[in-house]
């Protein structure tokens, strides 16, 4: 017998909110019938409008809170606020953290199986606003000038704004100077709807580290009018720009980035250092975005890893060699794996700018090339990965529980399929010993850990002796 379901679309009710969803919504249960809502925050009394309702869940809107959370912060209603990407923004810092922090351990829980492992009190940042260093910003236009800013939610609408509050000051500045200087200048930007006009995103990156800003131009046309003026008036506003750079993307798309990339003014790349290893950074490149707390886990990645100069160590989705080259501080060597070809010849110009040759970089999926590489009669001591949202890919870790490296230090920017993958690792003979959140992205509802898992006795007649 299918059971009814408690509430009808345009309902109002009474709720009290329970949980957090991954993605911040409030969750409140009407006869074990859950609805998500926006906005809501765990312990509050409010009266909800349903809007949808499915048959295993709804959706509903806020409309007034009886009691508040002690978390509650309010929020301006300026449009900064309501687009700007803080999802999180309505939760008081503390608030944020001890939400990040019960998700991982749930989730351990509920999906990795793993009932007694330790998770440590996440990591914060002691401000936790103004710490991005890099934006991408769509461009448009309106009453005769440029406009840049936030797409409206599941729109293409952009609100025009002066700032993010989660990118650097030197990023906002860099933003708005380049948006007056291109829309003084007569440039046009480009429209989706007829395909038409000529700036599309204004790209910033910056070096906080060393102080050096790039500025990365995207537009439809191989041509930017004024280019001469335009260079010109940015070294002169901007005096920290060290790379002006165009990439053209000519085509109907969503992607931000086109295929040609060409360097306008100053140095094809800008430099950052993490600790002490330098990075060098191009307009493509992917780099972490949060460089005071990317500092921070690299650290804990180090720690976990536990090197005394004799081991050498695998690095799967090295990116352009990051964690890699801060590994090769302690390790005898360090094999980095990428799949990105860009990114390896980046990793490989990284190595060279610290002089360090204890690295080797390869070009190549981590499901394919390690255990090409352990049928080759190559192994490691430790393994670190740090894969994507989607987690690693099974048969790789079926490699690496044949492979037996003495330590995983597994590091992720989603804490479900982290849960996922260290269950297999632990159903294969390796116990999680330590998990670490660390908050790469305040305001937003993104989580990053660190885990530490080391090979048990029974699998590993190493550590019986
Ligand atoms: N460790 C780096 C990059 C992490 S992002 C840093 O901290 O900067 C994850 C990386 O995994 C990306 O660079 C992505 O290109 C790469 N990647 C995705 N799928 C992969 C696969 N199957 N094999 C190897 N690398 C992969």
């Amino acid at each position: 017998m299918t059971k009814t379901i408690p509430v009808k679309k345009n309902d109002y009710i009474d709720v009290i909110f329970e949980d957090l969803t991954h993605d911040g919504a409030g969750v409140a249960k009407v006869d074990g019938y859950p609805l998500f809502i926006p906005n809501g925050l765990p312990g509050e009394k409010a009266q909800v409008k349903v809007i949808k309702v499915n048959k295993g869940y709804g959706f509903g809107r806020l409309i007034e809170i009886y009691e508040k959370s002690p978390y509650r912060v309010e929020v301006p209603s300026s449009e900064i606020h309501k687009y700007g990407g803080c999802q999180l923004e309505h939760i008081s810092y503390e608030g944020q953290l001890k939400y990040k922090e019960n998700q991982v351990r749930q989730v351990l829980t509920r999906i990795g199986k793993l009932e007694d492992v330790t998770v440590h009190p996440i990591l914060g940042m002691d401000n936790p606003w103004h710490y991005r260093n890099k934006a991408q910003v769509p461009v448009g236009e309106r009453d005769g000038r440029l406009i840049a800013g936030f797409f409206k939610p599941r729109s293409h609408e952009i609100v025009d704004t002066d700032e993010s509050l989660i990118q650097l000051p030197e990023i906002n500045e860099a933003v708005q100077a380049v948006k007056e200087i291109c829309s003084r200048l007569g440039i046009s930007a480009y429209q989706e709807e007829t395909h038409k006009g000529v700036l599309r995103h204004i790209m910033a990156r910056y070096g906080q580290k060393t102080g050096e800003l790039m500025v990365v131009l995207i537009t439809r046309t191989n041509d930017i009018p004024n280019q001469n003026k335009l260079v010109d008036e940015i070294i002169s506003r901007l005096p920290k720009v060290k790379s002006i750079v165009h990439n053209v993307n000519s085509k109907r798309t969503n992607v931000i980035l086109g295929e040609k990339t060409t360097v306008l003014w100053g140095n094809e790349v800008i430099y950052d250092l993490i600790g002490d290893v330098k990075f060098a950074i191009s307009a493509l490149s992917f780099y972490q975005v949060n460089p005071v707390q990317t500092k921070v886990l690299y650290d804990k990645a180090l720690e976990y890893a536990g090197l005394s100069g004799e081991e050498s160590v695998i690095d799967a989705y090295c990116g352009i060699g990051t964690i890699s080259l801060f590994l090769a501080q302690k390790a005898k060597k360090v094999f980095g794996v990428e799949v990105v070809p860009e990114a390896i010849e980046d990793a490989k110009r990284n190595a060279e700018l610290n002089g360090m040759t204890n690295v080797e970089f390869a070009a190549g999926e981590a499901e394919v090339v390690i255990p090409k590489w352990y049928k080759e009669g190559n192994s490691a001591d430790v393994l670190v990965v740090d894969p994507p949202r989607k987690g690693c890919d099974e048969t790789f870790l079926q490699t690496v529980i044949e492979m037996k490296p003495k330590k995983v230090v597994y590091v992720s920017c989603n804490p479900a399929t982290l849960a996922r993958d260290l269950r297999i690792l632990e159903d294969g003979g390796y116990k999680t010993m330590e998990v670490q959140p660390v908050d790469m992205f305040p305001q937003t509802t993104h989580v990053e850990c660190v885990a530490q898992l080391i090979l048990t006795k029974a699998t590993n007649p190493d550590l019986t002796q």
